[in-house]
Order: C-alpha cells, then structure tokens, then sequence
C-alpha cells in the first residue's frame, strides 16, 4: 500500500528524472519503492502533468482515472525491472498491463488533409492514453534490448528503489544520485528517530 506522505502544494518535491529512460523515470515517481514505507510522488492528477513537463514530454490533459492509470502502469514498469535487476522471475500480470498500456496508441497511425497538404494524425488517440503509450513503449523497448536492459541498475541504498540505466564508464555507478540519495538517508534517519 501506497503511503501518501508529499505535501500537494510541492509535488514531486526533490524529484529528478535520473534514470536515462522515460520509463525508468516514470518508475521512480515513488520514493522508498523498496521499502515497507513507499512514498508516492504522484498524489494528484497535477503532480502527473507536472512530471510529464519535467521529462520534456506532453501529458495531454490527466484526471484521475488517467492518474490510477498511470500509476498502475508506473508499478507494472518497477515490478518487471526490480525481477530484472534481482534475476527473478517477470510476473506476468505486470506484463499484462504494459501491454494493455502498449495497445493505447496502436503503430498505426492515419493520415489527415491539413492546409499544407497531407499529415500524420493521432488525434484520435487521447492525450493522456498517449503519455501512458509513451511510457509503456519505452519499457518495451528497454526490456527488449540486451545491451541496455544488463546495464539497469537499482540504487544501492537500503530501500530507495530507483531504477537507472548505468551509462557511466566502467559501469560502476551505484546510487540513483549521490545527492539525492544522501540527503534522503538523512530524511530517513530522522523519520527513524522519530518512530522510537
Ligand atoms: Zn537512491
């Protein structure tokens, strides 16, 4: 279960897109992902139009069903590349709804007569469902190509739970970010102090 601990007026506080994937981007809307006190970053439909301008893409218009959505989409993506990182066994429920996630925005497109002449059109596919697609397909495309997906790394520290891809030479990187996860192990020790 998912603990909503962020104040709403400062979603996605702290947040940085550090995975090197949109879909490992989208993965770390969660804080402590791997811990029994997981901190969901995406409490409103806000927040998820906020992190869609943060990765440089277009969310389209969200609600809230388009939020339960993506998070379900969110957690299908983390799931399937923790059995990744761990070399355990991908559950297919997760797959399932990647796919139902890949079936969104069908390859196809249509085109349309604009006054330039003729153009793709996707307009029949919502903006939001094409944000979910986005994401959806950039797992598929990771998860799909051997290079990359043996470079897919958990961060190191106890708990945390982001997901990068490890570009750095030598590929020796550990933590998600050395700031980040530093400032956040002290947010962590605090919260530890406070529960005794
Ligand atoms: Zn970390």
């Amino acid at each position: 279960m998912i603990v909503t601990m962020t104040h709403p007026a400062a979603p996605l506080s702290g947040y940085q897109p550090i995975g090197g994937a949109l879909c490992l981007d989208f993965a770390n809307t969660v804080d402590w992902h791997d811990s029994d006190h997981p901190v969901e970053l995406l409490n409103c439909a806000e927040s998820l139009s906020i992190w869609a301008r943060l990765v440089g893409t277009d969310d389209g218009g969200v609600d809230d069903a388009d939020l339960r959505c993506a998070t379900e989409l969110r957690d299908a993506v983390w799931e399937v590349l923790r059995a990744v990182v761990e070399e355990a066994p991908i559950p297919p429920n997760a797959v399932a709804v990647l796919n139902r996630n890949l079936e969104l925005a069908p390859e196809h497109r249509s085109l349309t007569v604009v006054d330039s002449g003729v153009a793709w059109s996707d307009r029949t596919v919502r903006g939001a469902d094409a944000l979910l697609a986005r994401i959806a397909r950039s797992a598929a495309d990771l998860l799909t190509d051997p290079d990359r997906l043996k470079r897919v790394r958990m961060c190191a520290a106890e708990g945390c739970g982001w997901l990068f891809v490890d570009d750095s030479r030598g590929a020796r990187r550990r933590w998600c970010s050395m700031q980040s996860c530093g400032n956040r192990a002290k947010a962590r020790a605090h919260y530890r102090r406070k529960q005794i």
